[in-house]
């Protein structure tokens, strides 16, 4: 039921990721799309004052002078930095909403699943000191599948693999619960850090995190087909003299770096799919499951995946902006009651305490 203060307020759907925060705004689109970073100077005493977020605090990573904190709040599916991730939760609101003609706003939130209510409790305060008067809690997972119209609510087996920067998600779902959940925390940035581990012993060259995913996304292939070999030159310096130096790396020197990450998400795939009953392990082989996250465009990861695993892995669109738009189309469906969290899948499967109400 549509009342006034529904009415006279905008409607924002977000996505608080370990990676990359995103912003929908009804009737416009989605409208930020920035990394989850935010620079703190701490000069300013006692607590420190946000001086970046998003690209621009991103771009201060590993060059910024001593005072100049950049953190990523959000890491391994938790909040690990409650301040930095509540300021920098409410610049972007204001940055999304800067030409809104409402003082108030609505809004729905995706949250890594395995988020503590301390921490739901923190997300739910920065959105109302930025003005919500409303706002719902989704649990990632769960809005992934919303987003790619998984019929969760119909008695079939629903099953999500979302691979982002700091976790691993899968949760299978039926009759709008969670059958069975796991989540690792071995996803993008594990990959990276695997590329960057292997360069040093390899080639005894120390690359940061942007050269690492340059060559995870330009020359990375989960599982490699005649004719798909590039070659990339990557910089950094040299380990035992200090010296700038540049080496070239190719799909199959990645492909031995990230095994260990890549058997990892199999295997967590696999272990939820042992835990299922055999009804909708049935139901998976037909339907498949829906791979999403970032990590999802790995070159060949959805042929390793269904090979490995030998039930069919389906790639949207974009899975990039999937809990997004879950998110977005659950806006519709806000109750009129107050603030909530929809725990929704797994809660019951990892012992998440009690929504809040
Ligand atoms: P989160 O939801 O945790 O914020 P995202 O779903 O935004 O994460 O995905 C970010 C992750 O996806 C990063 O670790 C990034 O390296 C990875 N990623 C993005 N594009 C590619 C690609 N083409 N190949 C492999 N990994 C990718
Ligand atoms: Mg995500």
């Amino acid at each position: 039921m549509l009342n006034l203060k529904s009415f006279l307020s905008d409607r924002l759907a977000i996505d608080l990721g370990t990676s990359n925060t995103r912003v929908y705004v009804q009737d416009e689109g989605i409208v930020i799309d920035e990394p989850s970073v935010v620079a703190i100077d701490l000069a300013f005493q006692p607590a420190g004052r946000v001086v970046a977020v998003g690209f621009e605090a991103s771009a201060m990573l590993g060059k910024s002078p001593e005072h100049i904190q950049v953190i990523r709040p959000v890491r391994y599916g938790a909040i690990t930095d409650i301040d930095a991730a509540c300021a920098m939760l409410s610049r972007f609101i204001h940055k999304a909403r800067s030409r809104s003609r409402f003082s108030r706003f609505q809004a729905v939130i995706a949250v890594p699943a395995g988020i503590s209510q301390i921490e739901s409790h923190a997300v739910i305060e920065a959105a109302e000191a930025a003005g919500a008067n409303r706002i719902h809690l989704l649990e990632g997972t769960l809005a992934a599948a919303l987003g790619a119209e998984l019929p969760i609510a119909e008695p079939v087996c629903s099953m999500v693999v979302d691979i982002g920067g700091g976790t691993t998600e899968v949760a299978v779902m039926s009759l709008s619960g969670v059958v069975a959940g796991r989540s690792t925390r071995v996803a993008g940035d594990q990959i990276n850090m695997a590329i960057k581990n292997y360069v040093r012993r390899r080639f005894d060259l120390l690359i940061g995190d942007s050269w690492a995913e340059r060559a995870k996304t330009s020359a990375g292939n989960a599982c490699p087909q005649s004719g798909d070999n590039i070659t990339i030159e990557i910089r950094g310096r040299d380990v035992t003299s200090g010296i700038p130096k540049t080496v070239l790396i190719d799909t199959h020197n990645i492909g031995e770096a990230i095994s260990g990450q890549i058997d990892a998400i199999v295997q967590t795939t696999q272990s939820v799919l042992e835990e299922i009953p055999p009804e909708l392990a049935a139901d998976v082989i037909d339907r498949g499951f829906l791979l999403t996250g970032g990590g999802a465009l790995l070159k060949n990861l959805d042929l390793l995946l269904s090979n490995r695993i030998g039930v069919p892995a389906v790639i949207p669109a974009d899975p990039l902006s999937t809990v997004l738009l879950g998110a977005a189309g659950s806006l519709d469906c806000m109750t009129d009651f107050s603030t909530h969290i929809i725990a929704g899948c797994s809660r019951a499967a990892r012992n998440i305490r009690p929504a809040l109400v």
